[in-house]
């Protein structure tokens, strides 16, 4: 049973723990925490509290254990399933990682650094770039989300491709359990052979089995030349094999693959200042495709103009543009990268982040878009994202001038239609971005149950009194 107020002890013994000017319990301090900057999810906290140590995360989450205190762990804050806010109740504490931003050790030798949950993922992909490595893990919230809370959804982002998920990029973890042990798993070999690999039981696990407080995370040399096309074709299938002749050609060179549709580029040609279309003739679909190698001279313009030329050739690309200057790589990218943000000048927007296997993107896309059309006709689907993986991100816009409320209140018809087409086709509804709050009422219907047995085994071994973040994930 858990008590229905929080005692009446709590803050103070979380002031004398933490001091008191990190413990957050007036309502304009702790607004920034308790919603998401997108507003779809927003809480109460009885406090938000920000260690500085480790330490003082393990005696907050003993202090929490005593009083049975549930916990939100938050990073960054970028998360979009609704992860990292606490409820409606009041009773819950947000625990935020954000002073823990120190980056203990960085060993060149070995690629191999050591940073803190609270670290800002650019300034993690920073520190490696000074140290002339490479921290590959990189996504369009990479100026504000956490090193910890890139771990706890297990993040993607645009060079999964080539370096893997979050998951691939990790070595060792230090994790502080719901009792307050902390686990010091901070080792940083790349072979260790000696039983069950405990990290990734922490890692895309959404705060509900530890709190990860650092990590050993792989370093990887720095490309030395980079070479980037933006390139029109005309239909989903036509990306896809021009991917597939990129992957011939290139080989592991190839480290981005985004799709874009058309509707996409509109808004971002729309609403993103200082953007404009790197093609003469508008095209149905694009694709960003970049390669990369840490050789200087390794010959990357050459190989791009031979897959270009090839797809030209046999109709797959319709035009196609390289970039000529690091300004110019910089402006394709930045129309990949405000297609998050230019749905919302556009009115309400229903998301949805699905995989499917690769052969079956133009399926997915052509399928999802017919079962959106039939719960709310006119509306307008926007499919982009990481199609060398075969994640699509289907967002859906509402139709022209209609109302936002009403639209977005067909947020589950409109996911439950798309969701069945990608569970049909193999695919998953969740690629990157977790099941936080959004998603978890889903989980009965996509978990094999036995599967979804083991993972409330697991819960129960490790948060036996159900304290960290409850309500999310299962
Ligand atoms: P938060 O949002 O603070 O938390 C996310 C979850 O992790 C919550 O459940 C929280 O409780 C838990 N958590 C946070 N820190 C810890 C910790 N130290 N220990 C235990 N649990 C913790 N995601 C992708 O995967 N790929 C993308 O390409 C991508 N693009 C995005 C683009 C934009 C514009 C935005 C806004 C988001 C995008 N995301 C993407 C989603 C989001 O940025 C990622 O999920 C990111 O990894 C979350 O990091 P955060 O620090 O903001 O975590
Ligand atoms: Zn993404």
């Amino acid at each position: 049973m858990k008590p229905s107020s929080a005692p009446s002890d709590l803050i103070p013994r979380f002031q004398a723990a933490l001091g008191a000017r990190h413990v957050l319990s007036e309502p304009a301090d702790q607004a920034p925490y308790l919603a998401e900057p997108r507003d779809l999810w927003h809480g109460k906290a009885a406090a938000v509290l920000r260690p500085g140590s480790v330490d003082e995360v393990a005696t907050v989450l003993q202090i929490a254990a005593e009083t049975q205190t549930p916990v939100v762990p938050q990073g960054g804050n970028t998360g979009l399933v609704g992860g990292q806010t606490p409820d409606g109740t009041g009773r819950e504490v947000v625990l935020s990682l954000e002073r823990l931003n120190r980056i203990r050790d960085l060993d060149r030798q070995g690629n191999t650094m050591l940073a803190e949950a609270g670290v800002i993922l650019a300034d993690a992909q920073r520190a490696a770039d000074d140290a002339d490595r490479l921290f590959p893990l990189s996504l369009a919230a990479e100026g504000s989300c956490r090193i910890g809370g890139n771990l706890a959804t297990n993040a993607g982002g645009t060079a999964m491709l080539a370096y893997g998920n979050a998951r691939d990029m990790v070595l060792g973890l230090e994790v502080v359990l719901a009792d307050g042990r902390v686990w010091n798993g901070l080792r940083a070999l790349r072979k260790d052979n000696t039983g069950y690999d405990l990290k990734h039981l922490f890692i895309g696990s959404e705060g509900t089995l530890g709190i990860i407080t650092a990590a050993v995370l792989k370093l990887f040399p720095k490309p030395r030349e980079r070479v980037t096309a933006f390139i029109g074709v005309p239909h989903p299938a036509a990306a896809l094999a021009l991917f597939d002749t990129a992957r011939a050609q290139a080989g592991s060179q190839v480290t981005t693959c985004e799709l874009i549709a058309r509707i996409g580029l509109d808004f971002v040609l729309r609403h993103g200042a200082d953007t404009r279309d790197p093609l003469t003739e508008p095209h149905p679909y694009y694709v960003l495709l970049e390669l990369s190698s840490p050789l200087s001279d390794a010959g990357l313009r050459a190989v791009m103009e031979r897959i270009l030329m090839g797809a030209h050739d046999s109709g797959v690309a319709a035009d196609a543009v390289l970039a000529e200057s690091l300004a110019q790589q910089a402006q394709f990218w930045r129309l990949r990268e405000l297609l998050p943000e230019v749905q919302s000048p556009e009115g309400g927007s229903i998301k949805h982040d699905v995989s499917v296997p690769l052969a079956r993107i133009p399926d997915f896309i052509a399928r999802a878009s017919e079962a959106a059309l039939r719960v709310v006709p006119g509306c307008r689907p926007l499919p982009f994202g990481h199609i060398g993986d075969g994640n699509v991100h289907f967002n859906v816009s509402q139709p022209e001038g209609a109302d936002a409320a009403q639209f977005l209140a067909r947020w589950e018809d409109m996911a439950a239609a798309v969701h069945e087409v990608a569970l049909k086709l193999g695919g998953s509804i969740s690629a990157e971005h977790g099941i936080g709050r959004l998603k978890r009422p889903l989980m009965e219907q996509i978990k094999d149950p036995v599967e979804l047995g083991l993972m409330r085994d697991l819960k129960q071994m490790l948060d036996p009194q159900g304290l960290l973040n409850p309500g999310k994930l299962i």
